[in-house]
């Protein structure tokens, strides 16, 4: 006789949950406990959910299991952000990290191993893509830092999650938005649409299909005012460039007045950061509602770029500003223990032999990995 093997409950969604529970013949409203029990409670095993009956708790440990990414690696860097290497059932490594700030705590997770996008100032990029990450190896990450970073009376550690770590979360629809799902449950996380981003390199169609799942924050990767410069730094521009991307974002927003997207753009010096391209930048954004988020380029082993220097980055800020735009730039955090954007390079089987031709292209003697 085969047996079915162990369903992680980790990555199931509420009706997912209860249809679980309907199959064992039990009462649906048993997912809902269990929900709470795992997300809430932070449970990693069935002996102590206590308003379950012991035959139940019994058959759970044979047909199901609670199961996250395992720890490699646990760093936390001078101003407390504090980054984890996560290993993955098949070997594959990928990145979680959390930024405290003054009244909320941002985690930045995975969701693919390795991305395979190639945008030219992305660490991740460079090592090629390997895999989409499950719904629970999504969630496990949620579920093991917000485990590990507690929480005390009336705080909660975990108040916004973020798509920006490793990975293309478009590419990975379904079980991202599975994901999401979770983290939205009130039984679960039970965060607001407004304080979960999904972060894009501007995959059109599914920025439309993202609205219509659930409408969480919108991100997009910008990084340049034209589509000449934005073709040379995000490939995937050649396939959807600027007017189609920005009006998929006008879109997105359209049935929510006060709501905005959120464009980044790396500041790379000497390649997008000029007084130009900030004029043109204001005129591509105008009469759109947006926030323009400035990323100071993080650099990694290798990479053709550099950041711009604090005066570039403020005299580009301001011309933007000037022309009515909300822009911020983002502080980099944790540089100290490289979790700053665009620095997460977990480990992953480079399938696309991306990192050895880049090696090669350079002269340098090829690692494996
Ligand atoms: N694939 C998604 C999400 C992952 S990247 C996306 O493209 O949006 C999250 C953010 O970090 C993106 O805005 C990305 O462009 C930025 N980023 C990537 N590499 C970076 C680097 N080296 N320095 C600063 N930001 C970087």
């Amino acid at each position: 006789m085969t047996s079915m093997p162990p369903t992680n409950l980790l990555g199931l969604e509420r009706a997912e949950l209860q249809a679980f529970f309907g199959a064992l013949g039990e009462k649906p409203f048993r997912g809902l406990q269990v929900m709470q029990w795992l997300h809430q409670y932070g449970m990693d095993g069935f002996s102590a959910m206590t308003n379950l009956a012991k035959p139940l708790r019994a058959r759970l440990a044979e047909v199901a299991v609670i199961a996250a990414p395992s720890i490699k690696q646990d760093q936390t860097a001078a101003d407390g952000t504090r980054k984890w290497l996560l290993e993955l059932a098949d070997g594959n490594c990928i990145e979680t990290v959390y930024i405290p700030e003054e009244g909320r705590g941002t985690l930045c997770v995975s969701s693919q191993a390795g991305c395979g996008l190639n945008c030219t100032f992305c660490a991740t990029g460079a090592q090629g893509f390997n895999r989409d990450l499950t719904a629970a190896e999504i969630v496990g990450q949620v579920w093991l830092a917000s485990r590990l970073l507690g929480r005390g009376p009336g705080r909660r550690a975990i108040t916004n999650v973020v798509f920006m770590g490793m990975g293309e979360p478009l590419l990975n629809f379904d079980n991202v938005v599975r994901a999401i799902r979770v983290l939205l449950d009130d039984l679960a996380y039970g965060l607001s649409r407004r304080r979960v981003t999904v972060s894009t390199a501007g995959l059109v169609p599914l920025i439309d299909r993202l609205h219509d799942a659930c409408p969480v924050s919108l991100a997009v990767s910008l990084h340049a005012p034209n589509d000449r410069l934005r073709t040379e730094l995000v490939p995937l521009n050649r396939k959807y460039p600027l007017a189609e991307l920005l009006a998929a974002c006008r879109r997105y927003v359209a049935d929510e007045p006060r709501r905005k997207v959120t464009f980044e753009y790396v500041m790379l010096a000497g390649v997008n950061d000029s007084l130009d391209h900030a004029n043109e930048l204001a005129e591509l954004l105008r009469n759109l509602p947006a926030k323009v988020n400035l990323i100071p380029f993080n650099p990694f082993p290798h990479t053709r770029y550099q950041r711009s220097s604090p005066e570039a980055i403020d005299a580009f800020r301001d011309v933007v500003l000037r022309a009515g735009l909300m822009t911020i730039t983002r502080r980099t955090r944790g540089d100290d223990i490289d979790a700053a954007c665009g620095q997460l390079a977990g480990r992953v089987h480079d399938r696309t032999g991306r990192r050895a031709r880049l090696a090669r292209a350079r002269g340098e003697p090829v690692r494996a990995g």
